[in-house]
């Protein structure tokens, strides 16, 4: 197991990336703490395969260097750097049976065949394949596959860190679940350092202890569950997490007070004079409806009532603002105002969360 610290890492795949552009991932710096579980989040194409099999060694970096333990790893190979990767779709050897394909990394690396057995038997446990061991691999279904690359991706004791590259894509919704909860134990049991790329927040949100959200190639938060709900960094985060996700409106912000088209709105805090384009985001959860005169005037368009909660879509001024409303509360077609609560609403410059002045 070990800590990798990514250093001045970026990578393009033309051969002479002349601007910011040209990156598929921009410059970072960060270190995986040995034994973490993380989840890469990000839309399709932000960079998190890209990410992955750089740190696996697929895939050479165009600047900076990867280190293990402090250790540069930069030009080893993949073999060298021992690390367990399972991808989107299945890694198998169909003319093996099942027992094999999981045996197979273990007696690569020549352990003993009592050791291979019992292991082996554990993991067919994980992944709902006891009694499949002796069938070979040709016909199976993409999932049972799937699920075959899965256990040989965690059969090995011994590795750096296990990487999942959206591993759940083709396995059933029932199964994703009981598979997630596996890995999770997994971690729980041996402490590997874990990184799971997904672009479902559900997924990250219930798997890992921190989660590393990207947008456009870069790293734009890394944090707890609860950091990325409350103090998203950059507006991609709050609107990207949450169902339904931050609301974003353009402000003016003067000392503590903001004003929205024409409103003002108290802050609670002092901010420093800003530049660029500056935003409010409010999390539909610190947003509620009100009536009479404070508040921005809204129309309610629509209430959808998802079992625990409702949501409330309300038009302001052509934009689109949602409110969380408890279950049982009282929506009257005459609440005509929207407020926010103070210790919810983020202040945004050029789409980065800006600090209140003391805090
Ligand atoms: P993600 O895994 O988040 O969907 P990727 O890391 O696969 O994103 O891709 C990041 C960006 O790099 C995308 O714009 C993608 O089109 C581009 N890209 C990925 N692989 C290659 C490649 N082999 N050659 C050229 N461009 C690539
Ligand atoms: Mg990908």
């Amino acid at each position: 197991m070990a800590k990798i610290t990514l250093d001045n890492l970026a990578h393009s795949y033309l051969p002479n990336p002349t601007s910011e552009d040209d990156f598929a991932l921009k410059e970072l710096n960060h270190d995986w703490v040995d034994g973490e579980a993380y989840a890469l989040l990000g839309a399709s194409g932000c960079g998190k395969s890209t990410l992955l099999n750089i740190i696996s060694g697929l895939l050479h970096p165009s600047q900076g260097r990867i280190l293990f333990n402090d250790r540069d790893v930069t030009n080893d190979p993949t073999t060298k750097r021992n690390i367990a990767q399972v991808f989107q779709f299945p890694v198998v050897y169909d003319t093996m049976t099942v027992r094999d394909n999981l045996a197979f990394p273990l007696r690569n690396r020549g352990a003993d065949a009592a050791y291979v057995a019992q292991r082996v038997q554990q993991i067919a446990g994980m992944i709902g394949m006891e009694d499949m061991l002796n069938r070979k691999a040709r016909g199976l279904t993409a999932d049972a596959k799937q699920k075959i690359s899965l256990g040989r991706g965690m059969v090995r004791e011994d590795v750096n860190a296990l990487l999942f590259d959206e591993p759940l894509t083709v396995i059933d919704p029932h199964m994703k679940w009981e598979l997630r909860t596996q890995l999770k134990s997994l971690h729980h049991e041996f402490g590997h350092t874990m990184i799971y790329v997904t672009h479902d927040q559900t997924e990250a949100l219930t798997f890992a202890d921190k989660v590393v959200v990207m947008y456009d190639g870069r790293v734009v938060q890394m944090g707890t569950p609860q950091e990325l709900f409350e103090t998203p960094q950059h507006t991609f985060v709050g609107y990207f997490i949450g169902s339904p996700g931050m609301n974003v409106l353009d402000a003016t912000v003067t000392g503590d007070k903001a004003v929205i088209g024409g409103h003002e709105i108290d802050l609670g805090h002092g901010f420093a004079p800003l530049d660029g384009k500056v935003e409010l985001g409010v999390r539909p959860e610190f947003t509620r409806l009100a009536t009479g005169e404070a508040g921005l005037p809204v129309t309610i368009k629509r209430i959808e009532d998802v079992g625990r909660h409702k949501i409330v879509r309300a038009d302001f001024n052509g934009s689109e603002i949602n409110v969380i409303a408890e279950e049982g509360a009282e929506i009257s077609p005459d609440m005509n105002r929207i407020v926010f609560d103070p210790a919810g609403v983020n202040v945004y410059a050029n789409s980065w969360r800006v600090a209140p002045q003391g805090a």
